[in-house]
């Protein structure tokens, strides 16, 4: 079975697979690479592709391509990553990522590993500043990954956050961790609930819409 799909080049720098609502197939190429170059990418998805074909309903986006030039999210800022030829374990960050060639198969659970580290470091100390200033007390932590929200807040006062929050600005992270945290005050999202918000992040209709906006890292894999 042949693939049909269309390839448009832009100016990016991975391959990006998209299935459509009528199951057609677009392919995002960087200018750089050849048809051959794109059919070879796309071969080597097509059981990903049959898979989403046979039950697509809905635009789906193909599993990260992990090349050197592309960039990561951390803190809402883009990072390169570099795949250097020269040998060490687990992900350097210095303004820009770098991981080992020999590492390449398996990038994704160390940005994973990474990620989630570095969640548990920025994440709790800002977990403990608000909940001195508003005055609550939480049961217990969690980071973990979540599918479909940024955190929440359980009956037991507990608190999970999760991890992918770690790549939007801190403004953003501040916001979701005092929503969660304004819940073991007002439990539902009124009027004093939002007014308990705003007095800490002032600015949390903007942290609202970049979360809109990205919302779409919820359903990345990374
Ligand atoms: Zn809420």
């Amino acid at each position: 079975m042949t693939i049909d799909y269309k390839i448009i080049f832009t100016e990016r720098k991975s391959v990006n697979i998209i299935i459509d609502r009528n199951s057609k197939i677009i392919v995002r190429a960087p200018k750089r690479l050849t048809r051959d170059d794109v059919a070879k990418v796309v071969n080597s998805k097509k059981h990903w592709i049959y898979n989403k074909l046979s039950n697509s309903s809905k635009p789906i986006t193909s599993p990260k391509e992990f090349v050197s030039g592309e960039s990561l999210l951390y803190l809402g800022e883009h990072y390169k990553l570099r795949i250097l030829d020269e040998q060490f374990s687990g992900l350097r960050f210095d303004n820009e990522f770098t991981i080992s060639k020999s590492n390449k198969s398996k990038t994704k659970e160390i940005f994973k590993a990474w990620y989630l580290a570095q969640a548990k470091k920025k994440f709790l100390p800002i977990v403990d500043y608000y909940s001195d200033t508003l005055g609550v007390k939480y049961n217990r932590i969690y980071i973990k990954s979540m599918k479909a929200s940024w955190g929440s807040c359980s009956p037991n006062k507990s608190i999970t956050l999760n991890w992918k929050l770690v790549k939007a600005p801190l403004y953003v992270i501040n916001y979701i961790i005092v929503h969660e945290l304004a819940h073991l005050i007002e439990l539902n999202h009124s009027e004093d609930f939002w007014n308990i918000v705003s007095v800490q992040v002032p600015n949390y209709k903007k942290a609202k819409k970049w979360l809109t906006q990205h919302g779409e890292l919820l359903e990345l894999e990374l």
